[in-house]
């Protein structure tokens, strides 16, 4: 968080960082998203709303509501890739940036959310040179998932977005998840 170090990084490190600001901004700050589109923001502001995004979803999670699962978005999918590819080949942001890409597909593919999610999302991650895709089966992804998740007992609660800036939480049995991500994996 300190923005003297974060300057002092190769932009290959910064566009790993730059996922998880993207995923505040595709959570729950269109305002912060929007900036980053436009590559008009200022590291300090970003940082700040960052920080910001994470406490309020934080301490909403006191009242035990869940908001702060919305934090994984990306990440179901995104960890299973970093396991199904031995923490090698990719970074944590740019799997992560699979995996909202991924997330975005199938909250569309679904009917979840609003047309044109998915493209947005993608053209953002692209913009910050961060893939969207892997060259894995679906069911190599979906091993990893489940090897990843074997305390919840088959059901997973996956992050969605409404539409960019707003997410939400959908549980979903595995078989569910494996279709949907049948779907769309390697169909974008
Ligand atoms: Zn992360």
């Amino acid at each position: 968080m300190d923005p003297g170090l974060l300057r002092s990084l190769s932009r290959g490190q910064m566009a790993d960082g730059m996922a998880e600001v993207i995923k505040y901004g595709l959570i729950r700050d269109l305002a912060l998203l929007e900036q980053v589109e436009k590559k008009t923001y200022d590291l300090e502001w970003i940082l700040e709303r960052c920080v910001r995004i994470k406490t309020a979803v934080v301490s909403l999670d006191e009242k035990d509501s869940g908001e702060r699962m919305l934090l994984n978005f990306g990440h179901t999918l995104g960890h299973a890739l970093e396991k199904a590819t031995g923490f090698q080949t990719y970074t944590h942001g740019e799997a992560v940036a699979v995996g909202m890409a991924a997330a975005a597909a199938i909250g569309e593919r679904l009917g979840l959310s609003a047309a044109g999610t998915a493209d947005r999302v993608r053209r953002l991650l692209a913009d910050y040179q961060l893939p969207v895709s892997a060259p894995l089966s679906a069911d190599e992804l979906l091993d990893a998932v489940r090897s990843d998740k074997k305390r919840l007992a088959g059901r997973i609660y996956y992050v969605l977005l409404r539409q960019p800036g707003e997410a939400f939480l959908l549980p979903m049995e595995m078989d569910k998840l494996d279709q949907a991500v049948h779907e769309v994996w390697n169909h974008v």
